[in-house]
């Protein structure tokens, strides 16, 4: 899958409030990999990965998924229809705490997507398997673990054949073994090919999964290219400084 970015300009606020989050941002990638999005706080890592969601409608610029544009000006019906071609993973989790693991994955098939009930049952029952979640299908979040818990909620963009996941900070303000279950999953979606923009503040995770890398400072993409180079040969003196205060400790 390719992603392009082409010139997206996003403000918040008018007048002398005004601030450009995104300023003439444009990126080119090539899925399926790790495409990790690094940079200081406020540099609008989040803005570029809600917009990319068509969460957030850009001022200017457009985005290409495999040649073909993405309905981010359109009307809400349309950019729906497109959000649900995503996976985004949020934070919290958003499961129903009244269903069980099995039947947070299987409804929305249901009700978003459209598909039938046996369709629907299959898929769930392939995700749960594939993410080794086939026994704990019956279970109700609340008895679920928190990595458990992050592995419904993955199944269920997994399932509604989403073309990547974007996460954003998946790991923040989680507990040490929490993180590391994270962490763990993530790379095994990598391995099952799933192609995946990650936003994290988890350098050595972001060096060890990430293929590629875009460094965004003040709403630009700053640098981009293979993680590999991005770590070990930084160009940019922005992305020096801030490797060098990250990974300091
Ligand atoms: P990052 O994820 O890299 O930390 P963000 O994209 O969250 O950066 O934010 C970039 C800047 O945009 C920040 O200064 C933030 O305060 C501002 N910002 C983000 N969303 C909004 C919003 N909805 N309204 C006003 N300002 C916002
Ligand atoms: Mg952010």
């Amino acid at each position: 899958m390719k992603l392009e970015v082409l010139g997206i300009t996003k403000s918040f606020g008018s007048g002398t409030e005004c601030r450009r989050v995104l300023d003439d941002l444009s990126l080119s990638v090539e899925f399926p990999h790790v495409l990790a999005l690094l940079g200081p706080s406020g540099s609008g890592k989040s803005t570029l990965l809600r917009v990319i969601a068509g969460l957030e409608r850009p001022d200017a610029g457009s985005l290409i998924l495999d040649g073909k544009q993405a309905p981010l000006s359109e009307k809400e019906p349309i950019l729906r229809e497109y959000r649900r071609t995503l996976g985004v993973v949020f934070q919290a989790f958003n499961l129903f705490p009244h269903m069980t693991a099995f039947q947070n994955v299987t409804v929305p098939l249901i009700t978003v997507h459209g598909l039938d009930e046996r369709e629907a049952t299959q898929r769930t029952l392939e995700v749960m398997e594939r993410l080794g979640m086939a026994e704990h299908g019956q279970k109700y979040p609340a008895q679920l673990s928190g990595g458990q818990r992050q592995r419904v909620a993955i199944a269920r963009a997994l399932a509604s054949r989403s073309r990547f996941l974007l996460f954003d900070e998946p790991t923040s303000s989680l507990d040490p073994e929490m993180t590391a279950e994270v962490l763990m999953l993530i790379a095994e979606l990598k391995e099952i090919g799933t192609p995946i923009l990650l936003v994290t503040h988890e350098m050595g995770f972001a060096r060890k999964i990430a293929d590629q890398v875009a460094f965004l400072a003040a709403g630009r993409v700053v640098e981009q290219g293979a993680a590999v180079a991005f770590f070990n040969n930084p160009q940019s003196l922005v992305a020096q400084r801030f490797l060098a205060k990250v990974l300091a400790y």
